[in-house]
């Protein structure tokens, strides 16, 4: 059932501001929940609902639209009022101070209460995380990415006012800042915070702009090209700028989190690359030349005779790029020695020897 904003405040539908007014002054104090010690929170209800009225009956447009429809549109398709909404507090800062202190703690009503008075612009930055493999971050690469935000709607250029027309926020006069007093007796906090009525703007729409009602940004699908730059380190945030939400006429701004998978087999370290290659005894003991293959390139390896086991060999400049500049990092190649599992009757004949040549007396396995 629609409420009775006019009985609520006990005043005639006819009823003029001033008359308005008056009335919301008389309950308000009435309902002050620090004159109503025995029923607080009755009187915390009684206190919200002629603020509500007050809301609505003392804006012009809302008086309007609540007297044509019976209901009000305090937020998109939400006819729930909540202190978000009441945008008197510094008018009737008397009456409201007071409240501040006793509500406090008291739950959702005094914490709605303290949440306004705290100056909070909404956040449009969005945050996109975008995975990226080794070979991109070796070569660079472009990526498309798709995410949806707000974007300023176009048909009213992000005013939200239908043909662009403004008038002054009567709110804040214009100036988009609230005051707001809190506290009681000799001890009072004034903050100033964004008008919640225009959003700081200090202005309003006259008429709606039909698109975005109002709100100056439509909801929409888009896609950006990400250029993934050559050594880029993992997690780099990326910044877009104006790409992020749309809100009253500002935008926000993009940021992508470039996340750098793992690759089998290569291991990054800063712009350094660490690769394993597995190489013969003769190989490690006479020396050899090879390539290895990293990603599309063939990088050539020189083998020193005598190379151990697990010893690394650094190959200058073959590692990532380093972002920005016009130099990489290394490869780093890891050295294993393969010990064959079977050999032929020739090849134990030529290791036997080679272990005699070196003059130890052995004893080998007769199988
Ligand atoms: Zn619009
Ligand atoms: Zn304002």
């Amino acid at each position: 059932m629609a409420k009775d904003y006019y009985s609520t405040l006990g005043v005639q539908k006819t009823a003029s501001q001033d008359e308005i007014k008056k009335a919301f002054r008389q309950l308000g104090k009435k309902f002050h929940p620090d004159l109503n010690p025995n029923n607080k929170k009755e009187a915390e209800e009684k206190f919200k609902e002629v603020s509500e009225a007050y809301e609505v009956l003392s804006d012009p447009q809302k008086r309007s639209n609540y007297d044509r429809f019976g209901t009000v549109d305090f937020g998109p398709g939400r006819s729930d009022f909540t202190w978000d909404d009441f945008t008197h507090y510094s008018e009737f800062s008397d009456i409201f101070e007071r409240i501040f202190g006793s509500f406090g703690g008291m739950g959702g009503f005094g914490d709605s209460f303290f949440g306004n008075t705290r100056s909070r612009g909404p956040d449009l930055d969005l945050v996109v995380r975008i995975n990226v493999t080794l070979e991109d971050v070796y070569y660079g690469a472009k990526k498309n990415i798709r995410y949806r935000r707000n974007t300023l709607c176009h048909t009213c250029n992000g005013t939200g006012a239908k043909d662009g027309k403004l008038s002054y926020c009567n709110t804040c006069g214009g100036t988009g800042q609230e005051r707001i007093t809190q506290g009681s007796g000799f001890v009072r906090m004034v903050t100033v915070t964004s008008c919640r009525k225009c959003g700081g703007r200090g202005k309003l729409p006259i008429e709606a702009c039909k698109d975005c009602k109002g709100y100056g940004s439509i909801s929409a699908t888009e896609e950006v090209e990400i250029n993934i730059p050559r050594g880029v380190p993992d997690n780099q945030k990326i910044r877009y700028k104006g790409k992020g939400q749309a809100h009253q006429g500002s935008v926000g701004d993009l940021f992508v989190i470039v996340a750098v998978n793992d690759q089998k087999g290569i291991v990054r370290n800063g712009s350094d690359l660490i690769v394993r290659k597995e190489i013969s005894f003769p190989e490690a003991a006479l020396g050899s030349e090879s390539e290895i293959s990293l990603f599309k390139e063939s990088i050539s390896l020189k083998v020193p005779a005598g190379t151990q086991p697990g010893e690394i060999i650094r190959v200058k400049g073959s590692g990532l790029p380093r972002m920005g500049g016009s130099t990489s990092g290394d490869l780093l190649v890891e050295i294993s020695v393969s010990v064959p599992k079977h050999v032929t009757g020739k090849q134990k004949e030529l290791l036997q020897q080679f272990e005699d040549e070196s003059g130890k007396k052995r004893i080998w396995n007769k199988k």
